[in-house]
């Protein structure tokens, strides 16, 4: 427990300490040590860094994902170390942990089933980990629903939409205008594209975050991805949003409303901004982060998508109108096929060719189904990682690291 934190402190349990996400969370908890009080952390294989933030935030239980990295902790923290558990369990340990709101920080379907765990014991949860929205946002609606909880997003995007709908009725909103920054390829060649290296693709313009999300950003599936989440969170049709590119990263996202109005959330990229609103929401942090001058940033470009250089878009609307677990279907073959860029020897191109061939096997028998439970969309996501591995199988792409390995949380 935190000596600093206030009688009223919000208690935080973050899943994925260690991530991106994870350390700007605690970034800001260390800003403000009398609003917050972190009660629960769960790590993957980064044990320096966890005994770290074990020492500075007092956390009465840590979970890491393997025994070797409970025992070295032991080690070194002694008498200092807090509760400690292991893998799936310890996830789902520190979700349903003492705590007012929870952090899905995890990338990837990992973050599933903890995510799940946290709405059923009745946490808030700030949302990071999109992929939860995207393999299951239909049923993960139906479960905040039930549990009567909030779910405040930290995707920069959806947290601007979630701020521009505010006080608004719904039946107002005539679309949602996502922002892209269109990533480190926006402005090459096709032929380019196919040379580049995992160095380029990893050199983001605007945001500072995780290497899976960073080639998502390069491939435009992660906006892909943030359209099918947006669908969830907000509860709009996906005929009704839209992508825009925005190469300088301050528009944040947009709402336009039935009578020509249109909303929009401006700051400079930096994701403590999202993060903080989330964790403090309905109020607002006097945050230490770099303003936004207009007349410095001088102009604000838009432009619409290739689909053609980046074919990961068109995906994602391909996916929500294919069925319930087709986005599911979609994010699988795009973690394993990702995971098999980032391990190297592989061309870029192929990452949105793996996607499009296990969507458009999955669509071919089960277009249009929908799914009744968790156990269906687990079944499509182990389906189509096997189906993307076996079409990868021979690229020369080496052994792939583990989602948690290659998020570095
Ligand atoms: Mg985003």
């Amino acid at each position: 427990m935190s000596a600093e934190a206030g009688r009223n402190a919000r208690r935080l349990s973050l899943l994925g300490s260690t991530g991106s996400i994870g350390e700007q969370t605690l970034s800001v908890v260390a800003d403000f040590p009398d609003r917050f009080q972190v009660t629960a952390l769960a790590a993957g294989r980064n044990v320096a860094l966890l005994a770290e933030q074990i020492r500075r935030f007092r956390p009465t239980l840590v979970s890491v994902a393997e025994d070797a990295g409970a025992r070295e902790l032991r080690e070194r923290l002694g008498a200092d170390a807090p509760e400690i558990r292991v893998g799936a369990a310890g996830l789902i340990a520190v979700a349903e942990h003492e705590a007012d709101l929870v952090v899905a920080g995890l990338v990837g379907a990992v973050g599933m089933a903890p995510t799940l765990a946290a709405i059923r014991a009745g946490r808030d949860v700030a949302l990071a980990n999109k992929e939860v929205m995207v393999m299951a946002g239909a049923l993960v609606g139906r479960e905040v629903e039930r549990a009567g909880v909030r779910l405040l997003p930290v995707d920069s995007e959806h947290s601007a939409i979630f701020q521009a709908l505010a006080g608004q009725r719904a039946e107002d909103v005539e679309k949602l205008i996502l922002t892209a920054s269109g990533g480190p390829f926006r402005t090459w060649s096709a032929e380019e594209i196919a040379k580049a290296t995992v160095k380029q693709a990893l050199d983001h313009p605007n945001w500072n975050m995780g290497p899976k999300i960073t080639i998502d950003s390069a491939s435009l599936m992660n906006k892909g991805l943030e359209v099918i989440e947006a669908r969830w969170l907000f509860g709009v049709t996906p005929d009704r949003i839209e992508v825009v590119v925005h190469p300088q990263s301050i528009v944040h996202s947009l709402v336009e409303f039935v009578d020509g109005s249109v909303l929009a959330q401006l700051g400079m990229p930096d994701m403590r901004g999202p993060i903080a609103l989330a964790l403090s929401h309905p109020e607002r942090l006097p945050l230490q982060v770099p303003r936004l001058d207009l007349a410095t940033a001088g102009r604000l470009d838009f432009e619409t998508p290739d689909t053609k250089r980046f074919p990961c878009l068109d995906l994602a609307f391909a996916a929500l109108a294919g069925g319930e677990a087709a986005p599911a279907v979609l994010n699988a073959a795009n973690e394993v096929s990702v995971a098999a860029f980032l391990a190297g020897g592989m061309a870029f191109p192929r990452i949105a060719a793996t996607n499009a061939a296990v969507l458009d096997a999955w669509l071919d028998e089960h277009r249009g189904e929908t799914v009744a439970d968790l156990a269906e969309i687990e079944a499509a996501d182990a389906w189509a990682r096997g189906r993307a591995e076996q079409l990868l199988d021979g690229s020369g792409a080496g052994p792939r690291p583990t989602q948690e390995e290659a998020s570095g949380c």
